[in-house]
């Protein structure tokens, strides 16, 4: 962002009220195992403001707590191109009506864009930095089954492909230590993911959080949470495969302190990020590691 934009880029999250077909029974009406009510969308203010207010109060916010000058509008709450067509370009356009907005980030379902609505989005790509983020979580279609998510990695694929031909950035959430996964199974994933061509990926931790599906099978003692050093461990692993032109939006999600059940140490989350920065410095390593075309190249150090 600052070699691009010179200055502080920060994101803002918005909720468009949006709904989710793996919500509203259109899918299922079961939503994610791992989903909140809230659709994932951070609160940072209210969701029930409009878009406008929503945008004033993150930058007025952001600015003054760090400094931020410039800003993405972050559509982030359920799934945001669930609407036509006509209705997307309504809100997206309300997004970017901030001065001060240079991006617009729409996260979303694989299964829920077509040339269409993606042909909108790349309509933005000429003034602002344009990124879809898709929800994927892992590459392995009996996890995505497992955890209810409706769709298949093939529907990932080809999402990606097409947002590739028409221009727009594309990042991929990711969850490490989802249920009947191994390492390897995780790993798998990041190597995927390179093969596949993302521009970015974003890093969650499984975290257990009130009234899902998950805090059922937690309470149940059905499922395990990975342990920091388990964790930091493997998002190392991950960001060795992963290539260095890959930006990372994120290395340990935020687990919303009311709501959050487990784990408990995901609350100090910056002790989590400075404990993957030293055990990338004790593996002498970063990201890019033992991505094959960037093997034996030691620039990533730098
Ligand atoms: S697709 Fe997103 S909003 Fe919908 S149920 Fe899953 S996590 Fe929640």
């Amino acid at each position: 962002m600052r070699d691009i934009f010179k200055c502080k880029v920060y994101k803002i999250t918005l909720d468009a009220g949006f709904s989710c077909p793996n919500r509203d029974g259109t899918i299922s009406g079961r939503g994610c195992i791992f989903c909140d009510t809230g659709g994932s969308f951070s609160r940072a203010h209210p969701s029930s403001l409009p878009i406008e207010d929503q945008l004033a109060k993150g930058v007025s916010r952001l600015k003054s707590r760090f400094g931020a000058q410039k800003f993405i509008a972050y559509f982030q709450a359920y799934t945001n191109t669930y609407a036509p067509v006509e209705k997307l370009k309504q809100l997206y356009d309300r997004g970017v009506s901030h001065p001060d907005v240079v991006g617009l980030s729409i996260g979303t379902r694989p299964d829920c864009v077509d040339e269409e609505k993606l042909r909108l989005i790349a309509s933005y790509t000429g003034d602002y930095l344009v990124w879809v983020e898709y929800g994927l979580q892992s590459a392995h279609n009996k996890t995505l089954s497992l955890i209810n998510r409706g769709h298949s990695f093939e529907d990932f694929a080809g999402a990606v492909e097409l947002s590739r031909k028409l221009g727009i950035n594309t990042c991929a959430h990711v969850i490490i230590g989802l249920p009947g996964e191994t390492r390897d199974d995780m790993l798998q994933t990041a190597r995927t993911l390179a093969d596949i061509g993302v521009n970015g990926v974003k890093i969650h931790l499984l975290c257990v959080l009130r009234d899902t599906e998950l805090e059922n099978l937690y309470n149940a003692g059905k499922i395990r949470i990975l342990s920091v050093e388990e964790y930091v461990s493997t998002v190392c692993d991950f960001l060795e495969l992963l290539p260095p032109s890959v930006s990372i939006h994120r290395l340990a999600g935020n687990g919303l302190k009311e709501l959050l059940v487990a784990p408990k140490w995901l609350d100090e989350k910056f002790k989590v990020l400075n404990m993957i920065d030293r055990e990338l410095e004790k593996r002498d390593s970063g990201q890019g590691r033992f991505f094959p075309e960037f093997n034996n190249n030691k620039a990533f150090l730098s």
